[in-house]
């Protein structure tokens, strides 16, 4: 798909075969029509340069009718585009200045408006790129190099299989040891994929956020807030700042949101080809294969079924499910609480079995190589230096830590950039056999609960809660405390005879959390990180409760950008980390009443009477 690209965006996409940059075109019309006989694009990018009905005409004419057009603009003097005929000529128009209106009132504010202008081409791209499910074909090249692939985890391990199968010689190192399939996985330190749960989910909304979510950061758990620590270092606060801005934008964070479900989308084709190319992959790790959203009341029926046709494709069916229904096909569920449902597209998996398959199909190759135990210590140009003081030499570097890479990232913005949110989960015994994956709408802070089963079938895995801990890996605050109660609480709401069975004879259930790597913004993040060789070393992640789902589709523009095709670079530059400060003055809001922070309650305060009665009588924390 070819763009054009006629005004001084400020990120730079020279010198790409699918881009014409020229931003000399801003007021040369003859130019423009010149370059769009010449170049051929999809879509153009501009700012106020003038689309009259004879530049539109010659463009249709040339791309035939067709082709999809699309023009996004940024400029804010409508006289110069003449948009009946955009309309008669069937273009699709994305005005930015219609989209964030909150923009065009503020000074300075050009390079929010290209962040803007980049998500929004980054997102049409995807859509008209993957737009159906096709055979993904992973791109081979000539190429005698090596990366070593810094985090095992599912965003490193899928890097690894997509560069191995393009040719590359792989070295793959953790800091953990061997995963061993049901034995000590369940420690955060294990990182989030394989420390974390054994069950995830792939559905196009995964890790999107509600931009209705104000001040959370300033609210405790039991005030339905993300909160979870007294003191936030200068760092955390400005990542809280920028995260609860995104209220006061709520246009903007929709077009971040929108680019987050369009990857979401496209790859579940993704993992789903990968499948059916390797079926191994897959073995006693795919289950369920459409999900099920189960919501509290008529009203979140409606919001979630008008939401998910939204994000969906038109070939994709998204069914409504009434209550009758939901109690037929969940009927040991208590759905005394439950209004109805909807199904969409996507499937549960087993995440710490499909490592497990990764590893083992990885380790087969000849041209991949693992190295557990291995802490890295830091990185000196591409020379990866163990904490043993061994080095390890490769042309490239792909840093796939998560939120634990500090050492490592200690050069980049990057380390500022990616921040943690925790989850939680339980273990029921599933004595009702339940076989079918589901997901449970609740209100924050506990919002979304995942129901996976176990491999065997014997245990149900649940998972839910959010919280901000920043760049404190462990976290044992009362707040803390708090949200594992409420989670465990609503837990036992819909599973009230597997909860009871779990703590017959005065039995604990452990309830423990992992750490789930975030942007502010929501948008993962892939981007080279500024060393000496720029385009040596990459980082790939931020993914937010999306890391599993979106693992697939960011290795495929890992790839991309290592072998220096760049496919995808109009989509993969709208995520580049620069984005956080380029938005700065987007960000930036002005200090009102209701924004003045409550008197923050303290976290070692002693526990709530009954939260600390609930932890005494059922939970191991
Ligand atoms: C409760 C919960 C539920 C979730 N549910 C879903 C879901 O349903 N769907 C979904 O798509 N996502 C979900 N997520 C999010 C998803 O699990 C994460 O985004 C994803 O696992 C992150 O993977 P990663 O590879 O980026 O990071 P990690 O899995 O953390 O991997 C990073 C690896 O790097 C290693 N490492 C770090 N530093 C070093 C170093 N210095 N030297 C050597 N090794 C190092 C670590 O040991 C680790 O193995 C959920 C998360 C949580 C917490």
């Amino acid at each position: 798909m070819k763009v054009l690209i006629a005004y001084p965006i400020k990120i730079n996409l020279n010198r790409l075969e699918n881009i014409s940059w020229r931003p000399d075109l801003l007021s040369n019309d003859d130019g423009l029509r010149d370059e769009i006989s010449r170049f051929k694009p999809h879509i153009i990018l501009v700012d106020n340069n003038l689309l009259s009905a004879e530049t539109l005409h010659l463009w249709r004419n040339i791309m035939g009718s067709s082709a999809v057009l699309n023009v996004i603009r940024s400029g804010a003097d409508l006289t110069r585009i003449n948009t009946e005929k955009v309309a008669e000529l069937g273009i699709h128009l994305s005005n930015i200045l219609e989209l964030i209106p909150e923009i065009n009132s503020r000074k300075g504010c050009e390079e929010a408006m290209d962040q803007a202008a980049l998500t929004v081409l980054a997102v049409i791209v995807l859509k008209e790129t993957f737009c159906g499910s096709t055979n993904f074909e992973i791109p081979s090249t000539l190429t005698n190099e090596s990366i070593t692939v810094i985090g095992a985890g599912i965003a490193g391990l899928v890097a690894a299989l997509f560069l191995s199968i393009g040719g590359y010689r792989v070295t793959v190192i953790d800091r953990h040891d061997q995963p061993v399939l049901g034995k000590d996985l369940e420690v955060y330190n294990g990182g989030t994929t394989m420390g974390g749960c054994d069950a995830r989910h792939a559905s196009v909304t995964e890790a999107v956020a509600a931009p209705t979510r104000v001040r959370s950061l300033r609210l405790t758990p039991m005030n339905k807030g993300w909160r979870m620590l007294d003191n936030m270092s200068s760092d955390e606060e400005v990542w809280a700042q920028k995260f609860e801005a995104m209220s006061h934008f709520p246009e903007m964070y929709s077009i971040f949101s929108d680019l987050v479900t369009s990857m979401n989308r496209a790859a579940i084709d993704l993992w789903e080809d990968l499948f059916k190319q390797i079926p191994e992959l897959a073995e006693n790790a795919m289950r369920s294969r459409r999900i099920v959203r189960l919501c509290t009341s008529e009203s979140a029926v409606s919001n979630t079924v008008e939401f998910q046709n939204k994000v969906h494709r038109k070939t994709d069916k998204v069914i409504q499910l009434s209550k009758e229904q939901v109690v037929t096909r969940f009927p040991h569920l208590n759905h005394d609480h439950l209004a109805g449902g909807v199904e969409v597209e996507g499937f549960t998996m087993n995440v710490q079995q499909l490592g497990d398959n990764l590893v083992n199909y990885l380790a087969k190759k000849r041209q991949v190589t693992f190295r557990w135990a291995c802490e890295v210590a830091s990185l000196e140009d591409t020379v990866v230096v163990l904490k043993t003081g061994e080095k390890i030499i490769s042309d490239r570097i792909l840093l796939a830590t998560g939120v634990s890479g500090d050492a490592p990232l200690k050069v980049s913005p990057i380390i500022k950039q990616v921040q943690a949110v925790i989850g939680y989960w339980l273990k029921l015994p599933n004595i009702n056999r339940i076989t079918e994956g589901f997901k449970i709408h609740e209100a924050d802070p506990v919002a979304v609960m995942n129901v996976t089963m176990s491999v065997d079938d014997a245990t149900l895995i649940i998972s839910g809660g959010f919280g901000f801990v920043g760049k404190h890996p462990i976290v044992k605050t009362s707040h803390y405390t708090e949200m594992a109660v409420l989670v465990a609480r609503t837990v036992r709401k819909y599973f009230p005879t597997e909860f009871e069975k779990a703590t017959e004879s005065n039995k604990k259930i452990p309830m423990t959390y992992c750490l789930r790597p975030m942007s502010a913004d929501g948008m993962p993040v892939i981007d080279w990180i500024t060393t000496a060789n720029s385009d040596k070393v990459m980082y790939v992640g931020a993914t937010s409760g999306g890391g599993f789902v979106q693992a697939s589709m960011l290795s495929l523009f890992a790839l991309d950008m290592f072998s220096g095709r760049n496919d995808y670079a109009h989509i993969t530059r709208a995520m580049v980390s620069s984005r956080d400060s380029l938005s700065d003055c987007l960000y930036y809001h002005d200090i009102t009443d209701d924004d003045v922070e409550e008197t923050p309650e303290d976290s070692m305060k002693p526990l709530d009477a009954s939260i600390q009665q609930f932890v005494d009588d059922f939970l191991l924390l």
